[in-house]
């Protein structure tokens, strides 16, 4: 007879991890007992030496589906010769360090939709989850994870529902969210122009019917409230385009079920298996050029993409029952404002909105849907949010101090450091709005208080005039200013627990540089910049983001007089009338308003605009995605480049003047163009190598330059599990910290 006791930490609260323990610990005829603790579990075991060791193997070989451990510390300790294992309420906090890990939402199992199936308390019940499905963080206030600190406090559990949540042997054992159609939230149909209910009888058929008749409704999710329409309907897809002032920017779909997601778009394995995972993120597939289903030509025009996702609560799949095309499924917001919660806010500030569909279990954190692509056959996440975030990893050791990084100023999130975990928070968004500010704020609290976490270092990007610098600087911490482009490569860092030197290729659009000329395009081995793309002008600012034909003219500009480039028959030149392009030129020589940047992303612009496939853009990134839209693999040339002292000088205008070529030709070279130069360097530095930055969401340049290295042996790297765009910035930043001692 032996007694041995284990502290277990990792995602081990709320996961079903107590009774799944109380399970084996049975099986194994073992005494003892289990109990959450403020940083993990607890658990004592009494038996023979060979059952315990059964019990050990079986702990990490059947552990629950959203259960992970990352670490057991064990001790032998005398018998107490006990008769019984038991359950073991929450100890109090004591030591006040709160450090167990909160796991994200996830969508509706299988066993849950069976379960609503069935006749009984869940028939068509809209919230049915159990422990191994359901929201968490969306709807935690404070750790530990039980049903008070949840939104759930106010609906008391009835009889059937209290017993299924005290048995352990119950799939919904201490499922904090459980409930049912006779004690849980309760949905509620709404006008949002005259904001009066309608009567719920046969409340899914009437959205349907609603979705039908090409009516636009907001419907409530786990994160937050998605806008909602036929998908197929051109009218009411241009409606919304025009009330969202969103003109291009694609929108995401939700299907019913992987068999219409195939109908539609091409699906792979490997994207199949993010689709129905228990995460359910959008994922970008390439549009079926033989559809079965019919989808609006609105809904990502002009490329050949389209985020989809599956139902992923019960409500979605209840609504599905009475609807046979895709829906759109956007996040219900105002321009880059938060993902709105409540009903009140859909009412004041989406008037375009005809119902709307709520229920009455408050969202304490919104999460918005994340956002993921296949690229050679492995993920690559575009925005971490619903079913991944709040992500932990784990450090190889513990930081004697904590950090908070408090990332971009675009596509925002937040990263903390303590001991030996670094959690990552969800996509916040951009902060250019002050609504958007105030819930990164939010969200900095909500961490704060979740974690105990009060930082003893801050660390943020270089640009002085991000929302997040100047926060940052407000705080009265010790400070700590990483660069830009430097954070994305320690973001790749910091997902594979990288040291040492690398070959890092940060490519993105323009970001604070050196002072002087903005970034975008650099090439570090180690920390130290070692090559960059020759900057370009960009004329007029700022406004030259939104506009590709500034980027070209300035390129033209570079090589030729203000009479040869009003001679040129190129369609970013006729974009401007004579007096413009004077005014545009003398801007140019004399670096009016003019910064200079080595940014790849502003180099994808001019590339549009020389084809003309697009001379102003309406969103970030929206240039690579056209180019990729016109890249044809058959087109095998590309530029000349020449590299002088670390500057990659790439001829694109000299090709433009003395050749003939088509969209695609000049498309394709680029992106060619691109890769080469990325193989070529990485042969020459003889490094591993990191690709980085948001011009690598590319999933065509990704593709080929990680082709090209592998034919040449050459180890590569690009983030999968966090995102590679902004999003990833905080990570960089924490992990620059970590990794250079600094805390
Ligand atoms: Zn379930
Ligand atoms: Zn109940
Ligand atoms: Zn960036």
């Amino acid at each position: 007879m032996i007694r041995k006791s284990f502290l277990i930490y990792g995602v081990v609260q709320g996961v079903g991890f107590r009774p799944f323990i109380y399970k084996i610990a049975c099986k194994n005829k073992l005494c003892g007992f289990v109990k959450n603790d403020s940083e993990g579990v607890e658990l004592e075991v009494e038996g023979s030496e060979e059952n315990i060791k059964i019990f050990e193997e079986q702990l990490h070989a059947q552990l629950p589906p959203l259960a992970r451990i990352d670490t057991i510390k064990t001790k032998e300790l005398e018998p107490l010769y006990e008769k019984s294992f038991e359950i073991r309420e929450s100890s109090i906090y004591a030591n006040n360090a709160k450090t167990a890990l909160i796991s994200p939402d996830i969508a509706t199992c299988h066993e849950c939709l069976e379960d609503k199936k069935k006749e009984g308390k869940y028939h068509n019940y809209f919230a049915t989850n159990c422990t191994n499905c359901g929201p968490r963080y969306s709807i935690i206030k404070t750790v530990p994870y039980d049903r008070s600190n949840t939104s759930m406090d106010k609906f008391a559990m009835c009889e059937s529902c209290l017993e299924e949540y005290k048995n352990p042997l119950s799939r919904r054992y201490h499922a904090q969210p459980i409930s049912c159609n006779s004690c849980g939230p309760k949905l509620s149909l709404w006008h949002a122009q005259s904001k009066t209910a309608i009567d719920e009888t046969d409340i899914f058929k009437k959205v349907a019917d609603f979705i039908e008749s090409g009516k636009i409704v907001a419907i409530k999710g786990i994160g937050g409230f998605h806008i909602v329409c036929d998908a197929s309907n051109d009218a009411v897809i241009l409606k919304l385009r025009e009330f969202k002032n969103r003109p291009t920017k694609p929108l995401a779909i939700m299907c019913k079920d992987s068999v219409q997601i195939k109908s539609l778009a091409c699906v792979n394995e490997k994207e199949e298996e993010l689709l129905t995972s228990k995460e359910a993120p959008i994922v970008i597939l390439k549009k079926s050029l033989f559809s079965y289903v019919k989808l609006s030509k609105f809904l990502a025009p002009n490329i050949d993409r389209i985020g989809c996702m599956l139902a992923y609560t019960p409500l979605h799949h209840l609504l599905f029952q009475y609807l046979n095309t895709p829906i759109v499924a956007t996040s219900a917001n105002l321009g880059d404002e938060p993902i709105l919660t409540k009903m009140e806010d859909i009412f004041s500030k989406l008037p375009f909105i005809d119902f709307v569909l709520d229920f009455n279990r408050e969202i304490i954190n919104g999460v918005d849907d994340s956002l993921l692509q296949v690229v050679n056959g492995k993920t690559q996440t575009l925005r971490l949010s619903r079913g991944y975030a709040p992500k932990v990893i784990k450090l190889p050791f513990k930081s004697e101090k904590k950090i908070l990084a408090v990332g971009a100023n675009a596509k925002n999130s937040i990263a903390f450091v303590m001991g030996n975990n670094l959690i990552l928070s969800p996509h916040i968004g951009d902060l250019d709005s002050l609504k958007a500010f105030e819930y990164f704020e939010r969200t900095i609290e909500t961490f704060k208080r979740f974690y105990d976490f009060e930082p003893d270092i801050i660390v943020h990007d270089k640009h002085p005039n991000y929302e997040t610098t100047k926060w940052a600087k407000k705080q009265n911490k010790e400070l700590v200013e990483v660069g830009h482009h430097l954070a994305h490569i320690y973001a790749c860092k910091a997902e594979f627990g990288l040291s040492g030197d690398y070959l890092g290729f940060s490519f993105d659009g323009t970001g604070f540089g050196d002072g002087k000329i903005l970034w975008g395009g650099e090439i570090f081995v180690g920390d130290e910049r070692k090559y960059h793309f020759k900057p370009i002008k960009l004329l007029g600012g700022e406004k030259a983001i939104k506009e590709p034909r500034r980027v070209a003219l300035s390129m033209l500009f570079d090589a030729l007089s203000l009479e040869e480039v009003q001679e040129l028959d190129l369609a970013c030149v006729k974009e401007f009338s004579p007096e413009n392009l004077k005014l545009l030129h003398q801007s140019h020589t004399k670096n009016l308003n003019a910064p200079q940047s080595s940014s790849v992303g502003r180099m994808f612009d001019a590339i549009v605009s020389f084809s003309d496939i697009a001379q102003t853009i309406s969103y970030e990134g929206e240039s690579g995605l056209l180019c990729e839209s016109y890249y044809d693999e058959n087109r095998t040339r590309s530029f000349n480049y020449a590299i002088t002292d670390g500057v990659i000088d790439m001829k694109i205008v000299e090709f433009i003047l003395n050749n003939k070529f088509d969209k695609k030709e000049l498309n394709s070279m680029f992106i060619n163009t691109l890769v080469e130069i990325i193989i070529s360097i990485s042969k020459k530095e003889k490094l591993k190598v990191i690709l980085s930055g948001g011009v690598f969401q590319n999933k065509t340049l990704l593709e080929l330059a990680a082709c090209g290295l592998e034919k040449e042996n050459i180890s590569y790297f690009f983030q999968q599990q966090t995102a590679i765009n902004d999003g990833g910035i905080a990570l960089g930043q924490a992990y620059f910290c970590v990794k250079n001692n600094i805390g």
